[in-house]
């Protein structure tokens, strides 16, 4: 459910038009709903609601890190999960307290894990032995104690594209299901670390629970075994991946409570914290790119729709062939059937090939659904296009919470080497 509807004919986010944006702002553009996502933390809260303890909800950061947006979520209530330095102090800026926050990914560098330390996080998803070696020498050297779970990979098929799926035994992620009482052992003995609990996060964009639930079962299990050994396991950080719907014609996703009641019953007398990591369930589609047709080229079969945004502002489809609906803004009911392209230099710069959808004249502007997670955060300046502004809206207010990035900025970000560095007259 979000708030992107057509009034009058003219698509609305919540109560400012479309148009309106895109001729203030230009586009390409991306416009997110404060309501769509306020009613998205409320629905997943709802969903975990049956749970013995109140969960901790930590929005993956990587999805959407535009200030504005963890700023609303935070006021909703949400945590953070971050993999980098950068996505640590984005959320402790718009307000996220450190003690919900939490640091996965394989590669924290030491300075990461420091900074990170000094903030008081709430927990390390460490993702290797060594990395338990490391943050034992840096928080010792800091005379504090981190509180560490190991993310296990429990060899699990997410069922989702290869590019996203994390939780299988040959991807990089987490400390394989074998290896695990290991992992434990070794970090018991470590000084400065203290080692609290289990974490799993086996992809992205599921369509399905049963590989969720075959990973929390393995979970669940491991739980009993580390306990017998003697170790404290007091949190189970679940990770996010649930799927959103992208396609109308393909079966909705489960919704939130399915989920929700799948994880009541499996954790059932875990008796431990829960901790989730929702990304895109949270903001996808609470986000459309909002771009204007450039011109309509013939081609040898279908013609192609060249429109303003490209690759570089919406990376999905050309990364994981991902399938955006694209809706006209104004639409007049007058069908076709067309390619949707963007006018970067790559054959891979094509949102949609044979796409019914309404005929398209140059100027039109179109919106490409669902593109409130892994859109902006993607996007990079290829063929020298500066970055997609963003712009938020609440009610009948819209604010711009990034501005479009000037040429001239892109330009001056680079320095000429002193020996081709000429006088200027
Ligand atoms: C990307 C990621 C998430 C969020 O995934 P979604 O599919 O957006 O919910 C959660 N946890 C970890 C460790 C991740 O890498």
């Amino acid at each position: 459910m979000d708030h992107f509807d057509l009034r009058d004919g003219v698509m609305h986010v919540e109560d400012v038009a479309l148009p309106e944006i895109a001729a203030a702002v230009g586009t390409p553009v991306y416009v997110y709903s404060t309501a769509t996502m306020e009613r998205h933390v409320r629905v997943f809260r709802e969903a975990l609601a049956a749970l013995p303890q109140p969960p901790l909800v930590a929005f993956a950061v990587k999805a959407n890190p535009n200030a504005a947006v963890l700023a609303t979520l935070a006021r909703a209530g949400l945590g953070a999960d971050v993999v980098s330095a950068g996505e640590l102090l984005r959320a402790i800026h718009a307000g996220v307290s450190p003690d919900r926050i939490v640091f996965s990914g394989v590669g924290k560098t030491a300075d990461e894990m420091t900074l990170a330390l000094r903030h008081g996080i709430f927990q390390f998803n460490l993702e290797s032995e060594p990395e338990a070696e490391m943050l034992s020498e840096v928080a010792t050297g800091l005379g504090m104690v981190a509180p560490v779970a190991f993310r296990i990979n429990p060899d699990v098929d997410a069922g989702t594209h290869a590019k996203i799926s994390t939780g299988k035994s040959e991807n990089k992620f987490g400390v394989a299901y074998d290896r695990a009482h290991a992992a434990y052992t070794l970090a018991r003995n470590l000084p400065g670390l203290k080692v609290r609990g289990v974490a799993v996060h086996i992809g992205s964009q599921l369509t399905d629970l049963g590989p969720l639930e075959a990973a929390f079962g393995k979970i669940g299990t491991l739980i009993d075994s580390l306990r017998r050994a003697g170790h404290a396991i007091e949190v189970a950080d679940l990770g996010g991946g649930l799927g959103v719907p992208y396609d109308p014609a393909l079966p909705v996703p489960p919704l939130p409570a399915a989920y929700g009641e799948m994880v009541a019953r499996i954790t059932a007398g875990w008796n431990t914290r829960l901790v989730f990591e929702p990304g895109r369930l949270i903001v996808a589609n609470a986000g459309v790119l909002l771009t204007r047709v450039i011109r309509v080229k013939q081609g040898v079969n279908e013609p192609f729709v060249v429109v303003d945004a490209a690759m570089n502002d919406l990376m999905r489809p050309s990364l994981y062939d991902a399938w955006h609906d694209i809706r006209a803004v104004q639409p007049h009911g007058d069908r076709f059937v067309a390619n949707v392209v963007g006018p970067v230099c790559e054959s891979g710069d094509t949102f949609a090939m044979h796409r019914h959808m309404d005929r398209a004249a140059p100027d039109d502007l179109l919106a490409f659904m669902t593109a409130g997670a892994y859109g902006a955060t993607m996007a990079g300046t290829y063929n020298s296009r500066p970055l997609t502004p963003e712009v938020m809206v609440s009610g009948n207010k819209w604010s711009v919470v990034r501005a479009r990035q000037p040429i001239e900025a892109l330009i001056a970000a680079d320095n000429l080497p002193p020996w081709l560095a000429t006088e200027t007259a």
